[in-house]
């Protein structure tokens, strides 16, 4: 299902009413593209628009998206989920050590929906400018989408697909937290599609959900590149898994799919410096306009052949053979 942009047709341009709503500052900038420094990221989307240079496109997304009864439907249904109470927190605060709160948290997220669940220590530097989280520990939670629904992007099947996956994740990471304060202790749940306190990629990374792909997205061993993450964090004793690199990081240097795919050319060949780090880095300015008219697009996770059924596994087992 690869697609690759025609280079005869005029690549994406913006709508006039688009273009009006863009502001002065780059979102490269913004995100810290080419500054050697490293430093906390900065709100830039899907946090409260008032606050934000893009945030009247961020409402203007809202506005693109058809009336569409699948739509409305998938998005009743993620609320619903969100503003489901947690639990009660018990009085008695359980004393269990941390392999045994380990074990309980990973579970309770398996028994909630997820498909991966990682721990990791919390770091100041996933944190974004403006906010706190004072927790030590996030527990990451990873959703896997339906990839014949995703396989539409940016139609509206997969927009629906991702609007439930957000859903699925939201209601994983209250199961977490709700286990978690059942037994006397705070936690606190975040799930998309509002960023939240803390960028989750890293933590995402950070607790062996897989490689940073040239699209940006993480690439997981057995998921491929078609999920969405979700947290909780918490100050309960716990133990932090590994990163874990099987390859796909190499494999994004000599693969261009998702490049070939992208209608506004967002994603480059190389990587670029952001904050202090050479990574993989989508261009904000040139994503943002197609995604905000074309219901959060998602084409790049659609292509990336690590998502479709059964290649991930695949994959790892050649990229170990090769060494
Ligand atoms: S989501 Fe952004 S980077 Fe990915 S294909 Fe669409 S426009 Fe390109
Ligand atoms: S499509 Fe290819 S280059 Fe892009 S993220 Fe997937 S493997 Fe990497």
């Amino acid at each position: 299902m690869a697609r690759r942009h025609d280079p005869a047709q005029p690549r994406f341009t913006p709508k006039p009413e688009q273009q009006a709503l863009m502001p002065d500052v780059s979102g490269n900038a913004i995100n810290g593209l080419g500054e050697p420094a490293p430093r906390r990221p900065k709100p830039i989307y899907w946090h409260d628009p008032s606050t934000l240079p893009h945030g009247r496109l961020q409402q203007w997304f809202f506005t693109q998206t058809p009336d569409d009864p699948r739509i409305h439907a998938a998005r009743a249904e993620r609320q619903q989920i969100v503003d489901t109470p947690l639990a009660p927190r018990a009085a008695d605060a359980s004393a269990l050590s941390a392999q045994q709160w380990t074990d309980g948290v990973k579970t309770a997220a398996l028994e909630h929906g997820a498909d991966l669940v990682g721990i990791a220590r919390m770091r100041d530097d996933w944190v974004f400018e403006g906010h706190r989280v004072a927790e030590r520990w996030v527990i990451v939670i990873g959703v896997g989408h339906a990839f014949d629904a995703m396989r539409t992007a940016p139609d509206v099947p997969a927009a629906v697909e991702v609007i439930r996956q957000y859903g699925r994740g939201n209601r994983a990471a209250n199961g977490v937290a709700s286990w978690i304060r059942a037994r006397g202790h705070e936690a606190r749940p975040h799930g998309g599609p509002m960023a939240g306190p803390a960028v989750l990629i890293p933590a995402a990374l950070a607790c062996g959900f897989g490689e940073l792909g040239k699209h940006g997205s993480i690439i997981n061993r057995t998921l491929g590149s078609s999920f969405r993450l979700a947290a909780v964090f918490t100050d309960v004793p716990l133990l932090p898994d590994a990163p874990d690199a099987f390859g796909a990081d190499d494999f994004c240097t000599r693969c261009r799919v998702c490049a070939d795919a992208c209608p506004p050319a967002a994603i480059g060949d190389h990587k670029q410096l952001v904050r202090g780090e050479v990574r993989w880095y989508v261009d904000f300015d040139r994503c943002l306009p197609y995604f905000n008219e074309h219901m959060g697009c998602g084409i790049c996770v659609a292509v990336c052949p690590w998502s479709l059924p059964g290649v991930a596994a695949n994959l790892v087992t050649k990229l170990a053979r090769r060494g």
